[in-house]
């Protein structure tokens, strides 16, 4: 087979020391990770810092979901399973389902009905996924999926997998390749904080310690309020997550790195979603807004190099934009005069 020099290589083959994965282990890959790191100039003025976006919709399928299905279906192949299962609210039912047909198994997913972006069921089902819409929400879904690999030879891929948080910290390792010991803050969206946790094993593997400031919308925050939220509600669908399965870890680790995790609201996300949109060049999904939202009204304190996480990317929530510009699109007849107005703002 032929390889250009530029063609990147697997993840795991870029960081087999550091993974759980040996020399001649099976590798179930779309050139995953080695995302760009942007600077932010926009939102750098506005907080004081040099802040630069992590682009994780650069992954394969849209998210940074894909680092760590690498390491789980690659896993799986290697363990013999012919099968994989995840509950999602869209991002990891859509990583699920590309790299299980890359890999020629079946893979299942449960979703909230009515709940997950279309964009990620357009993927999960052009994969050919078995797509199971749950009427109940995705906390239900992952009890229900967790129930069901007990009695089945299914692999579980959701971030209780130990495989997702190994490929996950990858990022982590990236930013310091790129940023060092320079790195003093980084925001983050948290739902089921499985990505916050991975992170933090990754800087610590490394012995880097930048504060983690993890964000939640404000009817999704467990975390923060001390409790399950039975209804979670916000915009942000991919962290509508009421009971989150990496919760503990997750405040442990933003604790450990003198951080903490604090909320956002619907409308300070949709205002950071929109300023990155409109001034920085970059269309995210809700969610990945919240750890931007999350820096400008908590402010850097003091950090001199920020990174915000762009989980992924805009194109998966078309519903979501276009809410936020109705009535932005200009109708004209076919007819020079009414266009030229329209074109030159005279409409
Ligand atoms: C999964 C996801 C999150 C939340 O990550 P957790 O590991 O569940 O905390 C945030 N943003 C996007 C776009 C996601 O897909």
């Amino acid at each position: 087979m032929r390889v250009a020099p530029h063609t990147p290589i697997a993840l795991i083959e870029r960081y087999r020391e550091h993974l759980p994965f040996a020399e001649g282990d099976p590798i179930v890959s779309l050139n995953e990770g080695g995302t760009p790191l942007l600077p932010a100039p926009i939102i750098s003025e506005q907080v004081g810092a040099d802040v630069y976006f992590k682009c994780e919709g650069a992954n394969p399928t849209g998210s940074f979901k894909d680092r760590g299905m690498t390491c789980a279906v690659s896993a799986a192949i290697r363990d013999g399973a012919k099968a994989v299962i995840c509950a999602s609210t869209g991002n990891t039912a859509a990583s699920a389902a590309a790299y299980a047909a890359r890999a020629g198994i079946t893979c299942a997913v449960i979703v909230p009905e009515g709940r997950i972006a279309r964009g990620k069921l357009a993927q999960t089902l052009i994969h050919g996924a078995r797509a199971i819409s749950l009427q109940g929400s995705f906390d239900e879904a992952l009890r229900i999926v967790r129930k069901l690999v007990e009695e089945h030879p299914i692999a579980l891929v959701n971030s209780l997998n130990e495989f997702r948080m190994e490929g996950q910290k990858t990022a982590a390792f990236e930013l310091v390749e790129e940023l060092g010991s320079e790195l003093d803050l980084l925001c983050i969206p948290v739902g089921n904080a499985g990505n916050i946790t991975a992170y933090w094993r990754g800087f610590s593997e490394l012995s880097v310690a930048p504060r983690l400031f993890g964000f939640q919308a404000e009817g999704a925050a467990p975390l923060v309020l001390g409790h399950a939220v039975e209804h979670p509600e916000t915009v942000a669908s991919a962290i509508r997550i009421g009971k989150p399965a990496r919760g503990e870890q997750a405040l442990r680790a933003a604790e450990e790195s003198g951080g903490c995790i604090r909320t956002v609201s619907d409308t300070e996300i949709l205002s950071a979603y929109r300023l990155m949109a409109a001034r920085e060049g970059m269309f995210v999904e809700p969610a990945s807004a919240a750890s931007v939202a999350g820096l400008l009204k908590y402010g850097a304190e003091g950090a001199k190099t920020v990174v915000c996480v762009l989980t992924g990317r805009g194109i998966k929530d078309p519903e979501a934009a276009l809410a936020q510009t109705e009535g932005a699109i200009i109708r004209c007849p076919v007819d020079m005069e009414a266009i030229e107005a329209a074109v030159l703002g005279e409409a």
